[in-house]
């Protein structure tokens, strides 16, 4: 899965390499999918929610480029799957998800696999999680119309914020960089993903 989907669309990134490489990615799909669980697409985890393709999570991976000490925010936790591998590669993960049952199964996942730096909560991740702010890094992994404000007030210094921005058939994937002289912005190219779904976002009743 890694030398077919992802190096060879280009990504080289060896620590996110390894941090798949590491993740089990099987362990975060309902059993009866587990033999697709290295195709080349995003697949459904329940809730009408999906995991995402293994080349967008390493793309949106190496695009956050994560070091081993950041304080890391994400925004959709799902599966988990792209939680675990942020797990590998910093220092402590806060994820957020408004689903409980996906919540549930999904920390499960972490305490088999023993990750123990991450922190889970359930509830409208386009609040962020002040509490735990600033982060060095935020990765909203479901789509948006435009990035939510408490996300750019809870990035740090220097800090790098992953978003998919666009409408609800497609997006670009956009990172944000704070600097000193306020957000620089640039595209990694188109995605699609399902919807952030939040009165800062899309309203519940938009999707369909
Ligand atoms: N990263 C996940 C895929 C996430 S799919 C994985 O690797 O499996 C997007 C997730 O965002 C879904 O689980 C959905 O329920 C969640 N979501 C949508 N709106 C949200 C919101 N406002 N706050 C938190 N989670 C949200």
């Amino acid at each position: 899965m890694i030398a077919s989907q992802v190096v060879n669309r280009g990504l080289r990134d060896r620590r996110v390499l390894a941090a798949m490489a590491w993740t089990p990615r099987e362990w975060f799909l309902p059993p009866h999918l587990a033999r697709s669980a290295y195709d080349d697409a995003p697949l459904p985890i329940g809730s009408g929610q999906t995991i995402s393709q293994p080349y967008i999570v390493a793309l949106m991976t190496a695009s956050l480029a994560p070091r081993r000490r950041d304080r890391i925010l994400e925004i959709g936790t799902g599966s988990g799957y792209q939680t675990a591998i942020l797990a590998r590669l910093a220092g402590t993960v806060f994820t957020v998800e408004r689903l409980p049952d996906l919540l549930v199964e999904a920390e499960e996942r972490f305490r088999r696999l023993r990750l123990t730096n991450i922190q889970t909560r359930l509830g409208d991740g386009a609040a962020g999680w002040s509490e735990e702010a600033p982060f060095d890094g935020i990765l909203v992994t479901a789509a948006a119309p435009r990035v939510p404000d408490p996300l750019l007030a809870q990035l740090a210094p220097q800090g790098r914020l992953v978003i998919p921005l666009g409408d609800l058939a497609s997006q670009e994937l956009v990172i944000i960089q704070r600097s000193t002289q306020g957000f620089e912005q640039r595209s990694a190219g188109g995605v699609r993903f399902v919807p952030l779904i939040s009165r800062l976002a899309f309203m519940e009743q938009s999707r369909s």
